[in-house]
């Protein structure tokens, strides 16, 4: 194996102030263009899901590619909003959607509501006839099967909290018959996240073409359909594979997707956007002697990029300073919790204090999960044009 990382961040912004994350605007925006063109060929809507990375800069550039926007909270919409999205393309999901958010997403005229509940649609009803409004709403189907790389991620099964079972779906609707402030416009799925196997998007498309069935035979028109996101990236080899198949994930929706005439499908892409143009820079403060490995203590931590700790999730390290003899060291940060680590017994050249770490592949629920535990400073972030 090579032991010089093949990944460079230009020389410069290696002198700056440690930890921080690091953006390529150019493969961001070759992410993005593929995405779109390969989604453009079925005149499939992309909404990017903000909740993965909301940093300025990063929203600019995908609004700049005619990418829409998928919010979960208030303050999402107001930030894309402010950024530029149109409010025409945003789509709104969540289960805790409060009185002020959903206020605020009537006042903004959003493209739809994904609702979660019948208890969250009569909300909705009486909010609008207070504003004298009606909204468009679509419905999140939980579709009930297992998907995506670890449980906390996974979000189409029964035993979580969301979505509406797809049994519930006739006292939904004669919910929905007395709601005179409400549009159903269509059906919401989103099954889960970092998904490799394009074949659970297949399972994902028959579910869907059964619970349509039900509408057709209810003689219900549904307008568009919203398969989620959830399309995973390579952690583990982010240098030969920076972008994600795109063509043949939405090749597969074409194919076994069934798509009306005049109806409109809409996806919610998040990591798979942006997780692979982010990486987390940081310095080597202390090598410890442990008993079985050697620890490279770095001051970077689970405040500035939570994954490892929250999900068990690996992340490719790499060192850009030393070219020395390869070992074993579990890399953890200064945090004063044993969850602080970002891998253990990893490879790499012989490590030193003050060498540059980079942690790969954390565009994506990385700066927006930082947090300022232990009062620590949230971690900057430069970009790869800013030299
Ligand atoms: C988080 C989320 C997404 C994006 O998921 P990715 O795995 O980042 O693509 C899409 N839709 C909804 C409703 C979400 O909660």
């Amino acid at each position: 194996m090579d032991s010089i990382a093949k990944f460079k961040i230009p020389e410069p912004i290696q002198k700056e102030r440690t930890p921080f994350y690091y953006y390529d605007l150019d493969l961001l925006n070759h992410t993005l263009a593929t995405a779109k063109k390969e989604a453009d060929k079925y005149n499939f809507i992309i909404h990017y899901a903000v909740k993965a990375n909301a940093n300025d800069r990063i929203l600019k550039i995908i609004r700049h590619h005619g990418i829409d926007a998928d919010c979960v909270s208030g303050n999402e919409i107001k930030k894309v909003i402010e950024i530029g999205f149109d409010p025409e393309g945003i789509v709104y999901a969540g289960v805790g959607k409060t009185d002020w958010e959903i206020e605020l997403a009537m006042e903004t005229n959003i493209f739809c509501f994904n609702c979660e509940s019948i208890a969250e649609i009569k909300v909705i009803n009486s909010l609008a006839g207070k504003a004298g409004k009606t909204v468009n709403i679509a419905l999140r189907i939980n579709p009930n099967f297992r998907a995506g790389a670890h449980e906390y991620i996974t979000t189409g099964v029964e035993e979580n909290k969301f979505g509406i079972h797809p049994g519930e779906l006739e006292i939904i609707m004669d919910t929905l018959a007395l709601c005179p402030n409400l549009k159903f416009v269509g059906l919401h799925f989103h099954i889960g996240s970092q998904i490799t196997d394009l074949n659970t998007f297949k399972r994902l498309c028959i579910r869907v073409n059964q619970i349509q069935e039900w509408f057709h035979n209810h003689q219900i028109i549904v307008n568009h359909i919203n398969v989620g996101g959830g399309f995973g990236v390579d952690y583990n080899d982010p240098d030969n594979h920076p972008v994600s198949d795109f063509p043949n994930y939405f090749k597969l929706f074409n194919r076994f997707l069934d798509i009306g005439p005049g109806q409109k499908v809409h996806f919610e892409l998040g990591r798979s956007l942006v997780a692979q143009c982010g990486s987390l820079i940081t310095k080597v403060l202390y090598i410890k002697k442990g008993i079985n490995t050697k620890f490279a203590i770095v001051d970077a931590g689970m405040t500035d990029l939570i994954r490892p700790a929250l999900y068990q999730a690996y992340h490719k390290i790499e060192n850009f300073t030393s070219t020395g003899k390869q070992e074993y060291y579990t890399i953890v940060g200064p945090i004063c919790e044993s969850s602080d680590t970002f891998g253990k017994y990893i490879l790499l050249p012989e490590t030193n204090r003050n060498d540059l770490l980079c942690i790969r592949s954390a565009g994506a629920y990385g700066e927006t999960m930082a947090s300022r535990y232990n009062l620590r400073d949230l971690p900057r972030a430069l970009y790869s044009d800013n030299l």
